[in-house]
Parts: structure tokens; C-alpha cells; sequence
């Protein structure tokens, strides 16, 4: 049993947090959020009466917060009051440069540290089967790597600070890329008078096929679970899918990488979310597309 602070108890951080007191760790946790805290007070996870204070009681910290500006701040709040020695772990979704930042500030401090960001959504977090990306040395990893698996069924090391949130990025760019493909795609096919399901057998099983026809297909139907049987409901935001194509070209600009689909769909997305689709699942884009609106 390990003593472990989670700073940041949302819609990730809430299920993630209570997947590590199911492994037997004592763990407490704070947020800014009242909800946020009684549900996961509900879910075994002790009340501290802020970050600081339950960081300093901690030998591992994990932080689950929206931002990089989020986590330095926290960061530079906890600190200055952890064990020397501590590990700690960053499982936002943040820019590299604060990624990195994060870890220097760790290092000063004589912490472990590594940048752990996930996919798998919310439904992961709660299954404990999301997918971690690394990034940190040899010694951090490994320290981290039996938390981790409480949390997740796959810990992936990517490299050094700021390589797991590299391949997240790069990764999400792809994801967004392929959802507008892929409902542009079954839009035209509506409209060339295909069923969703016949072009799904074809897709789903063709050189067209990726992770956005085959688990969530923006048209209701062909995979039951998706959001677009749901009304679009998240899943994964609109909103955090545009964050994630922002920090993607954001990253480029900074190592001079030409993502000119990447860049493209942040374009997208934005207009998407413009228009009133932000709260929605990321799939809901094909409504845009259509032209029929949210
Ligand atoms: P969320 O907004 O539900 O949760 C973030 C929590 O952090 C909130 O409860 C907020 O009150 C808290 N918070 C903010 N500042 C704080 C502070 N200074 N101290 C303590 N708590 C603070 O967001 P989420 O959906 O849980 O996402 C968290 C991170 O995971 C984000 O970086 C997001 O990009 C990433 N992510 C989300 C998903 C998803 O499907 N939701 C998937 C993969 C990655």
C-alpha cells in the first residue's frame, strides 16, 4: 500500500483515482470542485484540505488537471513541501514545452518525475484500460510503471520528458485527421443513396478502415456504443479534441514539422466548435459536414 495524492479529481481523474484505492493504495485527493470531491470521496478517496498539504504526506502524486498553466501552477504550489524523492506523475494532456518545463522544476526538487498522458476516454478511466504514454528516464519509468498498471491495461515509454505527451499529440492528430475523413466520407455515401451499414462492411474491412469507422463510427447504427447512437454525447468532447489539434501545431510551429492535415482539421474543429458543437462528442463533426448544424 502506497500513500498517493491526486490532484485534480474530474471526469479522468475521479475514476483513475478510484481505480488506485481498488488496488489497495491509501489514496487522498483534491480538486477545486466540490462535486468533483464528494464523488470521489464516495469512491474511498480521503479529503485533503489542499494540494499542498496532501502532496507532502504523499510518496506518489498523480496530477490529472486540464492544462499546462494548470499543472505548473500546481506544481509550483506542492514542491517546494514534497518528500525529496517523491515520484510524480503528470497524466494531463499538455504542450511540450510545459511538459518539459514540469519536469526540470521535478528534477530540482530531487523528484521522479514523468509525463504520463492517456487515451481511452472517459470509459477507459473508469474501466481501468486506458493506454499510457511515457515520458521520463529509466529510473522514473519503472518507479511509475506498477501505478500506471492499476490505471491502465497498456504503458507505453516513449522516450525522455515530454515524449509521451509528443506521441499524444501526434497521435490525436491523426485521430481528428481520420473522424473528418471518415464523416465526410459516409456524408457522401448518404448522399450517393449507401446505407451506413453497407459502407461500413466495406470500410471496416478495406483499405479505409481506421479506429473512427471501426470503434466509432460517426453514424448511428453499424457500432452500437459509439456516440452517434447516443445523440453525440461525449465520449470525447469536441472541445478537447481542438485543445489536443492546438498543442499538435502548436508542437510543429516550435519544431518546424509540416502538418498541413493536421492543420486543416484544428481548422475544422474550430469552426465545428464555433458553432455550437463544442460540448458534443468530437464524432458529432458529420452533422456539420451534412450541413444540417448541432
Ligand atoms: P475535467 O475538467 O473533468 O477535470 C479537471 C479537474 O481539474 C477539474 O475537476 C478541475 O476542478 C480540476 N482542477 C483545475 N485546476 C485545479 C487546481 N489548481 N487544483 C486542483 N484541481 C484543479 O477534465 P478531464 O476530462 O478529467 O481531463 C483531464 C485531462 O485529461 C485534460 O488534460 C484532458 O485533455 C485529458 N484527457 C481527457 C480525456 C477525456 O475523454 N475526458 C481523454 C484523454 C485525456
Amino acid at each position: 500500500m502506497t500513500a498517493i495524492a491526486f490532484i485534480g479529481l474530474g471526469n479522468m481523474g475521479g475514476p483513475m483515482a478510484a481505480n488506485l484505492v481498488k488496488a489497495g493504495h491509501k489514496v487522498s485527493g483534491f480538486d477545486l470542485a466540490p462535486a468533483s470531491l464528494e464523488a470521489a470521496a464516495k469512491a474511498g478517496v480521503g479529503i485533503g484540505a489542499s494540494a499542498a498539504e496532501i502532496a507532502a504526506a504523499a510518496d506518489v502524486i498523480v496530477t490529472m488537471l486540464p492544462a499546462g498553466k494548470h499543472v505548473i501552477a500546481v506544481l509550483t504550489d506542492i514542491l517546494p513541501r514534497v518528500k525529496k524523492g517523491a515520484l510524480v506523475i503528470d497524466s494531463s494532456t499538455i504542450d511540450f514545452d510545459n511538459a518539459r518545463k514540469a519536469h526540470a522544476m521535478a528534477a530540482e526538487r530531487g523528484c521522479l518525475f514523468v509525463d504520463a498522458p492517456v487515451s481511452g476516454g472517459t470509459g477507459g478511466a473508469g474501466a481501468g484500460t486506458l493506454t499510457f504514454m511515457c515520458g521520463g528516464d529509466a529510473e522514473a519509468f519503472a518507479a511509475a510503471g506498477p501505478y500506471l498498471e492499476n490505471m491502465g491495461k497498456r504503458v507505453v515509454h516513449c522516450g525522455g520528458a515530454g515524449a509521451g505527451q509528443a506521441a499524444k499529440i501526434c497521435n490525436n492528430m491523426i485521430l481528428g485527421a481520420t473522424m473528418i475523413a471518415t464523416a465526410e466520407a459516409f456524408a457522401l455515401g448518404e448522399k450517393l443513396g449507401l446505407t451506413a451499414q453497407s459502407l461500413f462492411d466495406v470500410v471496416s474491412t478495406s483499405s479505409g478502415q481506421s479506429w473512427s469507422t471501426t470503434s466509432y463510427c460517426p453514424v448511428a447504427g453499424p457500432v452500437p456504443a459509439a456516440p452517434s447512437n447516443h445523440g453525440y454525447k461525449p465520449g470525447f468532447a469536441s472541445a478537447l479534441m481542438l485543445k489536443d489539434l492546438r498543442l499538435s501545431q502548436e508542437a510543429a510551429a516550435g519544431a518546424g514539422a509540416a502538418t498541413p492535415m493536421g492543420a486543416l482539421a484544428t481548422q475544422i474543429y474550430a469552426m465545428h466548435n464555433a458553432a455550437g458543437g463544442a460540448g458534443a462528442d468530437f464524432s458529432g463533426i458529420i452533422r456539420m459536414l451534412r450541413g444540417k448544424g448541432e
